[in-house]
């Protein structure tokens, strides 16, 4: 039998989502629980596959189906399409498996036409239907001119704010019926301008063109970004809902809403939305109006509201979990049109997850399990000061729409946003509202603020979903985008001008303002407790000085899985010991910087020990791409001359002679080690010194120093290094007649090392995955460089996401995998982690639990996010 690639809602259900996508299968879940919906259809997800394998074109199975199912719904619902008596009219909305901001969403009042509108006037000639009529032509024409045709909105913008000037009103709904037909024949006209062809009038061809309008969108540029930083593969494709409209602009007895069962920006458990009255759905979220809050519809329509707050009961008791819905009532009746589990903040679903456990809804692995681990990122990011804040001039408030704290420089555009952060600067963008077109410049900036726009606008929803700072609705803002500059509390803020905004109070403020870091405590300590008693996988950071490794602790690392001993040399006053280690030409020289090192490097490790509170610790031996470190500067250079008591001259030849053509596949990693074995003895000693003092201040935390070399790829390469740390680290033991035991291991981050990791493994107690190299000579591209052509990758679907920042599985998770399994048969007993940048992604987590590593290492502001990630991998992947 052919595929079936169109369901009425009354043919699916809540687990049909691949198919669907979720507001298909929700609407389909919702007809089947008996609430009010319109009864519709969903062209599926296969559908939207088979379009692309088609060479972007429905073909005539895939119609037939969708025109078989236009007539099955015509007759559910007693209208039909270019009807002159009973007018069917539909929206058309885009819904994929996982909700997508970056995609087509929505388009009503498909269906009207001239005929259509005629005709639909003389059969009810009031003045106030007449409006109606001609109101929702002209959002049809808008509509379909911007999100099919791509029109761009702010031509129709400028028309009606043009229209309300010259009738001197300030709202939309304070237009009348005839301003709206012209405004209708204003849009037609525009389109013929830009299209140059008449406005399709024909509603099947109008609905074809918006059914390829949403497939298309699966592909936009925007779509393609938020899927990449979202794990959202390419291959899932959207499906469309085709939904018999109804009316919430139809008369003041109308209108419509958006709400939560729960405040998606505290959790708090309370129905929390907006209403609008006499307005269509996109008002709402688009932020046309300032809406009223919906508390303020109990009053309106009593009843409605009632049975609304009933089925928000029933949705979240049917879907354990907080719901977010968009109704709309005609004439006094309810009718719902999409629910879904809600957009939350950080702190609302770490709220949320604890209270449905606390209600008995959930258990503690459904609740680990509804946190997206990525989101946690900003909860350990800053927040304001409160001294600071104290001191602070506010000069405004808006809506407290997306927690956090952000100081910048305002910008007025999201292209600004974009190419302001990327030449280093912070910037908090500044829009009289927000559209989707924005979310790249949103992900750059600080934080957003906007003018319009309620708790439900575009700007909240996206900035809550990224977990950026928003603060919307700041109605006392003069605006004047066009000149990039605003108003408020009578001073004119330019581009450029720094601002600072709390998206939790909503307050605004000039200037910058002072941050201070967060801590894991309250809602979000409990859910780590229980992602901890659900992992396997130990977490471990990456840090290389006291203070990260305190933080990391704080977040919960259980140690340390690299420490950069390179990094410990970047503060400039040491940068000229290193210079001179790097520039020595003889043994002399080189041991005579070398005890320069030594007390520095050994007083540094000692302050991690003690910060790690007998914590395993795994320093790595120097690993320094030389060119990072060798002087540019003269001034530099005449110093190193002098420190080093040579000419500027043979400095410079020194300098010349270390040039590399390939630095990353250069004189580093242990190579320098077999070159100079005199800077492994140097290390071994500061570490061994170092835990052998602090053990001698706390014995109890029996520190097993752990010491790691980097860039093997050969086990004679390893084997050499190792006899000198043994050697070293021995003789010092002894000297102090202390039984402290340690351990050598080395990094896997060469292909060469992963494809003889047995006999790699005979010489490591343990093995650390540095995938960042890996990746870089696994795929043959640098990873300084491969920025500049990744991108092409991407927009050619050679790549869905940056292989430096997600583990590449099929390829080098292959040599993870292998040199994993050689290891182990070599060495039964051998430790393995992986510490590089992967260890805190969560896809890559997962990878690495069922592979069966030990531990993941990542830098301290991961650490929670690994630890949740990790529990995630274990439940899923439970037997
Ligand atoms: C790695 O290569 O993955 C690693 C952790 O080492 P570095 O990033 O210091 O080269
Ligand atoms: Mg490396």
């Amino acid at each position: 039998m052919s595929k079936k690639y169109c369901y009425l809602f009354t043919e699916g259900n809540a687990g049909m989502r691949e198919l669907l996508g979720g507001k298909g299968a929700n609407l389909a879940e919702m007809t089947n629980i008996g609430l009010p919906v319109p009864q519709g259809f969903t062209i599926t997800t296969e559908a939207c596959t088979q379009y692309y394998v088609d060479g972007k074109r429905i073909n005539d199975e895939i119609m037939a189906e969708i025109m078989e199912y236009v007539t099955k719904m015509e007759e559910i619902n007693g209208k039909k399409f270019g009807d002159l008596q009973n007018p069917l009219l539909v929206s058309v909305r885009s819904g994929a498996r996982a909700s997508m901001p970056g995609m087509m969403d929505t388009i009503l009042n498909l269906g009207l036409n001239d005929d259509v509108v005629a005709a639909m006037i003389a059969a009810n000639p009031t003045p106030e239907f007449e409006r109606f009529v001609y109101d929702s032509y002209r959002r049809f024409i808008q509509m379909f001119s911007d999100v099919v045709m791509e029109v761009g909105k702010k031509y129709f913008e400028q028309l009606i704010d043009k229209m309300k000037a010259e009738r001197g009103v300030t709202f939309d709904v304070e237009l009348t019926a005839a301003d709206l037909k012209e405004l209708a024949q204003q849009f037609k006209a525009e389109y013929k301008a830009k299209i140059g062809e008449e406005f399709p009038s024909d509603p099947k061809v109008q609905l074809n063109e918006a059914i390829k309008a949403v497939f298309r969108s699966w592909d936009n540029p925007r779509a393609n970004v938020y899927r990449r930083d979202n794990d959202i593969p390419y291959s899932w494709g959207t499906a469309v809902n085709v939904m018999p409209m109804v009316f919430g602009n139809l008369n003041d007895n109308s209108g419509t809403g958006v709400a939560f069962t729960r405040n998606p920006a505290t959790g708090e458990k309370k129905l929390f939305g907006e209403f609008l009255t006499n307005a269509q759905g996109e008002d709402v979220v688009a932020g046309v109006r300032t809406p009223m809050p919906i508390s303020e519809m109990a009053e309106k329509f009593p009843e409605a509201f009632a049975q609304f707050e009933q089925i928000c009961k029933n949705l979240e008791e049917h879907y354990r979990d907080m719901q977010d819905m968009e109704f709309t009532v005609e004439n006094a009746k309810l009718y719902m049109l999409q629910c879904r589990n809600g957009k939350r903040t950080p702190a609302a679903a770490l709220a949320i997850a604890t209270d449905l456990v606390d209600e008995g809804m959930i258990d503690e692995k459904k609740a680990v399990m509804m946190i997206e681990p990525r989101s946690l990122d900003t909860l350990l990011h800053p927040q304001f000061d409160g001294e600071a804040l104290k001191k602070a001039q506010a000069i405004g408030k808006g809506l407290g729409a997306s927690p956090g704290a952000a100081s910048g420089k305002v910008v007025f555009s999201a292209e600004d946003a974009k190419e302001w952060a990327e030449r280093g600067e912070k910037v908090v963008l500044v829009r009289l509202e927000t559209s989707p077109e924005d979310i790249e410049g949103m992900k750059a900036a600080q934080g957003i603020l906007t003018v319009r726009g309620g708790m439900t606008s575009h700007a909240a929803v996206v900035a809550r979903g990224m977990g950026k700072c928003c603060v919307s609705g700041c109605g006392e803002m003069k605006m004047d985008e066009e000149n990039k500059r605003f108003e408020l509390a009578g001073k004119t803020y330019k581009e450029g001008d720094w601002i600072s905004i709390d998206g939790s109070t909503g307050n605004i403020y000039d200037g910058a303002i002072q941050t201070v870091d967060a801590s894991v405590s309250g809602d979000f300590a409990r859910v780590m407790g229980w992602a901890d008693k659900y992992r396997r996988l130990g977490v471990r950071t990456n840090a290389d000085n006291p203070h990260d490794t305190a933080q990391a602790v704080k977040f919960g690392a259980e140690g340390i899985g690299l420490c950069r001993t390179e990094h410990m040399f970047f503060n400039e006053d040491r940068i000229p010991a290193i210079r001179e280690m790097i520039c020595a030409d003889t043994l002399e020289q080189r041991e005579k910087a070398l005890a320069k090192l030594e007390p520095m490097q050994q007083s540094d490790f000692e302050g991690m020990y003690t910060a790690l509170a007998g914590r395993p610790m795994t320093v790595r031996l120097l690993d320094p791409p030389l060119h990072e470190f060798v002087p540019t500067e003269e001034a530099d250079i005449e110093l190193l001359a002098r420190d080093m008591g040579k000419s500027v001259e043979e400095i410079k030849n020194i300098i010349s002679a270390l040039h590399e053509f390939n630095p990353m596949m250069g004189h580093r990693g242990c190579r320098l080690a077999v070159t100079y074995p005199e800077i492994a003895a140097m290390q071994t000693r500061a570490i061994i010194k170092a835990a052998l003092n602090v053990n001698a201040k706390h014995p109890e935390w029996n520190i097993v120093p752990e010491i790691m070399v980097p860039l093997v790829g050969e086990a004679r390469e390893l084997k050499y290094v190792k006899d000198i740390i043994v050697k070293t680290a021995d003789e010092i033991i002894a000297s102090v007649r202390s039984d402290m035991k340690y351990k050598v291991g080395t990094m896997i981050e060469i292909p060469r090392a992963a494809l003889t990791a047995d006999e790699i493994g005979k010489e490591a107690d343990f093995f650390s995955f540095g995938t960042n190299d890996l990746t870089q000579m696994t795929f043959g591209f640098s990873r300084d460089d491969a920025g500049k052509f990744l991108g092409a990758y991407y927009d050619k679907k050679i790549y869905e996401s940056d292989p430096f920042a997600r583990l590449d599985q099929n390829g080098v998770g292959k040599l993870v995998e292998m040199a994993a399994t050689l290891g182990r048969k070599a060495n039964p007993r051998i430790h393995l982690g992986i510490c590089g940048e992967h260890g805190g992604d969560p896809a890559s987590v997962e990878f690495c639990h069922k592979v069966g590593l030990d531990y993941v290492s990542c830098s301290p502001y991961r650490v929670p996010i690994a630890r949740l990630a990790a529990a995630q991998a274990a439940i899923k992947n439970e037997k």
